[in-house]
């Protein structure tokens, strides 16, 4: 089943390709997180699958999205549970390489007693996707109607993909996560839309006191061409391209589980819908019941929902 409203266009063999990352998540809750020098003990270790890239990738297919990722994985177990992960949910996984001897990426995940999350993660196999494996995948590009990117590979390839996408006629849809310092001109450019959380919307304007609204206008005025601020429970902003004020949405009340990934499975959606033609603002209404749906059960891909899990 396919969720897209609009027509699909039907001369492009994708509606969504995703070029970013694959992480495996290894979590662990403990009751307090440990200092420097400290060692406390904690629950069972849980693996699941997710990484930006990767997560974006299986809420579209899931959804009934035509789906590629282009992607790195390493030669190891964590590998092979991404890749069945992204089977399983219904995404091309021709282009995730399979890199010998490199290690898969992991999120090293500590949930503390608040269902505060502490990260660290190692890129492994995706440092290694490159404006090479863009160039190589040139026709993925011109079959995809919207190309989804993120900032967790390396950021010559970003700009390899966004240009590419470009000169192929594909829509871009970035969400520039995990913040960067500074966002590189020619991405804002590509934007359409942006996608940031209220943390990266305040950090990327560099807005500190303003709403969100306000916000968004100013990463619009700086060159992105419609922009989408996420406010977790509260649902999002929609600013399209010449809109005078950004379009609130409200958010879908649910008892919220665990919202790992909830962002990326609102940008999965997103994407798979402005594939189908869904003007900007309808699109982000029908993500952020995709968003909501993601909060009711734990982890990041094994949350998200298809399309008759949708709340009304
Ligand atoms: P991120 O995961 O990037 O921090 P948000 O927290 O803004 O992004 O969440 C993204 C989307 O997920 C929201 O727009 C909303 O649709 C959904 N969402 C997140 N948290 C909740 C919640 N507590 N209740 C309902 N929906 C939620």
């Amino acid at each position: 089943m396919t969720v897209v409203t609009g027509e699909s266009d039907a001369t492009r063999a994708y509606d969504v390709l995703v070029v970013g990352s694959a992480n495996a998540d290894l979590a662990v809750r403990v009751d307090r997180r440990p200092g420097a020098g400290e060692t406390v003990l904690g629950t069972d270790l849980v693996e699941s699958a997710g990484g930006k890239g990767a997560n974006q990738a299986a809420a579209a297919a899931r959804l009934g999205a035509r789906t590629a990722l282009l992607a790195r994985v390493g030669d190891d177990a964590y590998g092979e549970l991404l890749l069945d992960a992204q089977r399983s949910a219904g995404t091309d996984v021709r282009h995730v390489r399979v890199e010998g001897g490199a290690r898969t990426g992991t999120a090293m995940i500590v949930v503390g007693p608040d269902g505060d999350n502490a990260i660290v993660v190692s890129p492994g196999a995706n440092a290694r996707l490159s404006p090479d494996d863009v160039a190589a995948a040139a026709p993925l590009f011109a079959a995809s109607a919207v190309v989804s990117l993120q900032l967790e590979v390396p950021p010559a390839t970003v700009r390899a993909a966004a240009a590419l996408a470009g000169e192929a006629g594909a829509r871009v849809v970035f969400n520039p996560s995990p913040v960067p310092d500074a966002l590189d001109p020619e991405l804002l450019a590509a934007a359409d839309p942006l996608v940031v959380n209220e943390h990266e919307a305040r950090l990327l304007s560099g807005d500190a006191a303003g709403s969100a609204a306000d916000r968004a206008r100013v990463l619009r005025e700086r060159g992105a061409r419609s922009v989408v601020v996420t406010l977790g429970g509260e649902g999002a902003l929609a600013l399209d391209g010449t809109a005078p004020e950004p379009v609130a949405v409200p958010g879908v009340a649910v008892r919220a589980v665990d919202t790992t990934g909830a962002g990326d499975a609102f940008t999965g959606a997103l994407a798979a819908q402005l594939a189908g033609g869904a003007p900007l603002v309808e699109a982000v209404r029908f993500a952020v019941r995709v968003g909501a749906a993601s909060v009711t059960r734990p982890g990041a891909q094994s949350s998200y929902p298809s399309p008759d899990e949708l709340p009304s």
